[in-house]
């Protein structure tokens, strides 16, 4: 295969096998004064019990993870156009806001009294959340997305208990994120899927058929994953509402819509955004999260407890209310997470909604530059991701899976592959705002090259990727027998 103008590269990238292939009995990494109290011995039983640790210098101990700290690829390394995830930079100014020592140092047993900024600070994220979004009452306590869509779920629940009534199913279109039926099923909702129409989005009437008495409400993901905006919205949660039932949105993937669309105005009465994707906490390797849910003020009683109340004292919480599901979890969610995203929301003021544009246009860029290479299975206007499959390239043989392995030799992430699911060979790009239009041609470059290839050397690219420690692992073997010890 030919050279190519990408990042991808070779040459000093370091192997390093485990630290205990690595020891040498006796070596050592560090000198201690000598002792100056008497030996005493260990009883014989702590013997056995002793570590059974490497005996290596320091000088090996600092490469070993200096070397397994550049194997790591992150948005601060290179593009990571990873659809869903929204792998954007997270400026680092950010960062070092959240570990101010009177920050990072509070702790969450301190009196009211002795934290009122940080309690104001919880508050006043609330009140730019509410207003980013349209609604009126937020709660910061869940710690991930999901654990947001379960907080909105047992809000639809105690809702509808509320009312007398027990609703037993939960209305989610074939282009909801995955999590979304899960979490409806932990609280005891069916999930009945709706499929969506030839654009790709979910049509009125296909929402009127299902929707009945027995039905609590939808879970609507907006934009879905397939990139598209929801735009019957609006006539939807009006159907769903004179059945006596509640929308949902997961806005996990707000940075499409910040400052543009308010969704308390499209008939939404919970949404959950994800503060890890859209507003400037790094995330990816399990957190820490934070998926706030935003609720119409109807259901603002139904919120989890501790509620943050203002009052002429100051800042105080609610630990109690009748009508609330209750507490998520220990205290009051992951406070570092809210610092970002509350320096993130001041700093950029109304630039947030030029974020969002970027993305979009980002996005939209990709998917004309690609559309002729690539099957492009929903042609019209995207929001941040754009999602194409593998179908012209299948007439060769080369599969989704061979494309996102060669990207990996031209110094790409992949993108999402083989999700949503309602498309057949997906990969899902998502470029975010954050990217150059260097780096975007870049990857643009590189997908074109490999459609290229696919046409003239289809069997190479089922080897890729070829310049990577590993080549092709064996899927199958590596899932059901993996090799943890190296
Ligand atoms: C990422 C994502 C979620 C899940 O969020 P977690 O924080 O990983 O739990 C839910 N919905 C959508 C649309 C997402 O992109």
């Amino acid at each position: 295969m030919k050279e190519f103008d990408t990042p991808g590269a070779s040459g000093l990238i370091m192997e390093e096998p485990l630290l205990f292939a690595k020891a040498k009995t006796g070596r050592s990494g560090f000198s201690l004064p000598s002792r100056d109290v008497p030996r005493a011995e260990l009883p014989p039983e702590a013997e056995t019990r002793r570590p059974d640790l490497p005996d290596l210098s320091e000088l090996e101990v600092v490469r070993h993870y200096t070397r397994l700290s550049q194997w790591n690829f992150g948005v601060d390394s290179g593009v990571y156009p990873l659809g869903s995830c929204t792998m954007k930079y997270n400026p680092k100014i950010n960062e070092k806001l959240a570990a101010l020592p009177g920050l990072a140092g509070a702790h969450p047993l301190l009196p009211e009294a002795m934290s009122q900024g940080a309690l104001r600070l919880m508050f006043e994220l609330q009140e730019l959340l509410a207003e980013i979004t349209g609604l009126d009452g937020v709660t910061l306590q869940p710690a991930a997305g999901a654990q947001g869509e379960y907080a909105g779920m047992r809000i639809f629940y105690a809702y509808h208990q509320k009312q007398g009534q027990t609703r037993r199913k939960v209305l989610i279109p074939d282009t909801a994120h995955g999590t979304n039926p899960a979490s409806a099923a932990l609280c005891g909702f069916q999930a009945i899927p709706i499929p969506s129409n030839a654009q790709g989005i979910l049509a009125a009437e296909s929402v009127a058929e299902l929707m009945d008495t027995d039905t609590a409400g939808i879970m609507v993901t907006n934009p879905n994953t397939l990139g598209l905006f929801e735009e019957n919205i609006g006539d939807i949660a009006q159907i769903v509402h004179d059945q006596g039932g509640l929308v949902y949105c997961d806005g996990a993937n707000f940075n499409a819509l910040m400052g543009i669309a308010d969704m308390g105005r499209a008939g939404i009465d919970v949404l959950h955004l994800n503060l890890h994707k859209t507003f400037s906490a790094p995330h990816g390797g399990g957190g820490p999260g934070s998926g706030p849910v935003c609720v119409h003020k109807e259901l603002q009683p139904f919120l989890p407890l501790p509620w943050i109340v203002k009052n002429e004292q100051g800042y105080t919480l609610v630990h109690e209310a009748p009508d609330s599901i209750g507490r998520l979890h220990a205290f009051y969610g992951n406070f570092g997470v809210m610092i970002k995203a509350y320096c993130y929301i001041l700093s950029m003021g109304p630039l947030l909604k030029q974020a969002s544009q970027c993305a979009v246009l980002n996005a939209n860029y990709i998917k004309e530059a690609l559309k002729e290479a690539f099957h492009l299975p929903y042609d019209r206007l995207c929001m941040h991701e754009c999602v194409f499959t593998d179908q012209y390239q299948q007439e060769a043989g080369v599969s989704t899976l061979d494309i996102a392995k060669r990207l990996i030799d031209l110094g790409f992430h992949p993108p999402t592959i083989y999700f949503p699911l309602v498309v057949q060979g997906a990969m899902m790009i998502e470029p975010t705002e954050s990217e150059t239009k260097e780096d975007i041609d870049s990857l643009i470059r590189a997908f074109l090259q490999i459609a290229r290839e696919a046409c003239e050397a289809p069997d190479e690219l089922h080897k890729a990727p070829l310049k990577t420690k590993r080549k092709r692992l064996d899927e199958t073997l590596a899932a059901r027998s993996p090799c943890l010890t190296g």
